[in-house]
């Protein structure tokens, strides 16, 4: 059973997520609207994984014989002024989450609840790759500046990105 401090702030953390995929939809149709196809697919499918991850939290209260609580999701920022603001957001964000996923790991081990500690470990190594995926796309995005030949190919790269479920999806 979990106890209640676990219990509410992987409920928390379920709002989290799902605020996470709520801002990647929003920057998706930011770029859908101005005409950038392909980076509008790179956060159409972050916001699958935002979604995906908030899904293995609720699976987890489920399976734990929890209950899980949504709770109202919070307004998102609407407009950012290029893909580099957009990706310069999202590694902040993702910082953001990476905290929140660090506090929750150090609760779960104060609490000497195990189990969420261990299921806590594949998102702290998640947020590894999270920052990194949004550093990579800063980098890129800095580096072609306002070449529009440049920015049609990175569009272009971004378009081929498709979603697979994480795998932890499926364990349960
Ligand atoms: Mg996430």
């Amino acid at each position: 059973m979990l106890n209640n401090k676990v219990q509410d702030a992987l409920n928390e953390q379920i709002n989290a997520e799902l605020w996470s995929a709520y801002l990647y939809l929003s920057m998706a149709m930011q770029f859908e609207a101005d005409g950038k196809p392909g980076v509008a697919n790179w956060f159409k499918i972050q916001f699958q994984e935002e979604q995906a991850h908030a899904t293995v939290f609720m699976n987890y209260i489920n399976q734990r014989g929890g209950r899980v609580v949504l709770k109202a999701i919070d307004a998102v920022p609407t407009s950012w002024s290029s893909p580099l603001d957009a990706f310069k957001a999202t590694l902040e964000h993702e910082q953001k989450v990476t905290a929140l996923i660090n506090n929750l790991y150090a609760l779960a081990e104060a609490e000497r609840d195990y189990a969420t500690r261990d299921r806590l470990a594949w998102f702290v190594t998640e947020q590894v790759e999270e920052e990194d995926n949004a550093r990579q796309l800063i980098d890129k995005f800095t580096l072609i500046g306002n070449d529009g030949m440049g920015l049609y190919m990175l569009d272009q790269e971004l378009a081929a990105r498709t979603y697979t479920a994480p795998s932890i999806l499926n364990e349960d």
